[in-house]
């Protein structure tokens, strides 16, 4: 007999098997934008489940670029694997690149298909993490005492079902060493509805545990997201998000700062903006690094410093992420520092202590 699945999971299996795969089954809705995408798709699967497909206003918006695939990304710029896990990788599906943290890859399905994953390699193909993966993973961290901070990803770990995500979770709460775990999940904003009051009431029984969501338009920020984040949120789960800088999507001051203030809203900080990363397939997405920091320029100061997430590059060939500020020195003297505020006026900072005068430059 086949198990009962719980009534709360009913809305959100239904909404994940019913999704859209074909860009052809879009020809009513779009037209003859979705012609010839069908290369694409072999290439790079597509999955659009109806909830998220709703959020799309109109044909190229800011939802319709990040889920409906482009010819574009047919273009050969671009590696494969620019952040070299591969090379970091100790056992498959385990990226060991820092001390004292490892990401380690539990689900390759996603409830939506991003065109601009930096994991496009790897999404979408049941071979990628198996129970043998799981297993060898589990075990190398066991294995090395200095992790002691576990990244799940994947795809997205909780497109697992709840059973599935207890099991991993309960093997890792089970070695001492391991003392953060970190859920990176698309799922608040691409299926909201699977944060179920049965996985917040599970979840919550691994504390210290962190959730960091992804978001990258304020458009995604709707009443369903918002219940979702609060579900975690009161079962105590620190929400952070991680957003990726994408040309035409969010490549612009105030679109860049309503969402980072209604992430805040939602009870989500802020924790990374991406400068894109350079995977094959993507390019159409890229930004000149220039960009980002104008963007973040014009946040800080202007919204609260509880919305400013660092920007970060994510080097490729493996250096990992390295932050980025905009410049706020605007001279150098033997003395101090003219530094620039949020309202690009000028002001003196002593490098030294506090003397007689020095304030006056
Ligand atoms: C991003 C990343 C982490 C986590 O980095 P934090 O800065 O701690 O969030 C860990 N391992 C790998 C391989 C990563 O890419």
């Amino acid at each position: 007999m086949k198990p009962l699945r719980k009534r709360e999971d009913e809305e959100w299996m239904h909404l994940v098997g019913d999704a859209v795969t074909s860009p052809a089954d879009l020809r009513l809705k779009f037209g003859d934008k979705m012609r010839g995408l069908d290369s694409v798709t072999e290439r790079f699967p597509m999955r659009v489940n109806s909830y998220y497909l709703s959020l799309i206003e109109k044909a190229g918006d800011s939802i319709f670029r990040q889920c409906i695939p482009d010819s574009r990304e047919l273009s050969d710029e671009g590696l494969i694997d620019p952040l070299e896990e591969e090379e970091h990788s100790p056992v498959p599906g385990l990226t060991h690149r820092y001390p004292d943290r490892v990401l380690f890859l539990v689900s390759s399905r996603c409830a939506v298909y991003c065109r601009f994953c930096n994991r496009r390699r790897k999404v979408g193909r049941p071979d990628v993490v198996t129970p043998e993966t799981i297993r060898e993973g589990l075990a190398y961290i066991r294995a090395n005492k200095d992790i002691r901070d576990v990244l799940l990803s994947g795809g997205d770990p909780l497109l697992l079902s709840d059973k599935e995500l207890f099991r991993i979770l309960t093997d890792l709460r089970a070695i001492p060493h391991v003392e953060i775990i970190r859920i990176g999940s698309r799922v608040p904003c691409t299926l909201p509805q699977r944060i179920t009051p049965g996985l917040a009431e599970m979840l919550k029984g691994f504390h210290p545990l962190y959730i960091n969501a992804h978001f990258n338009h304020p458009r995604e920020l709707t009443c369903e997201a918002a219940a979702a984040c609060s579900r975690l949120a009161d079962a105590g789960i620190p929400l952070g998000c991680q957003t990726v800088l994408l040309k035409g999507v969010n490549d612009d001051p105030f679109v860049m700062k309503s969402l980072m203030q209604g992430l805040l809203k939602m009870r989500a900080k802020p924790y990374y903006l991406f400068q894109p990363d350079l995977v094959k397939g993507t390019s159409h997405f890229w930004t000149p690094l220039e960009r980002g920091l104008e963007i973040m320029d014009a946040v800080q100061g202007h919204a609260s410093g509880m919305c400013l997430p660092h920007f970060a590059v994510d080097l490729p060939h493996g250096g990992g992420k390295v932050p980025f500020l905009p410049n706020y020195v605007e001279e150098k003297k033997d003395n101090g520092l003219v530094l620039r505020t949020f309202e690009q006026k000028r002001h003196f900072y002593p490098l030294f202590c506090l003397g007689k005068g020095d304030l006056n430059d």
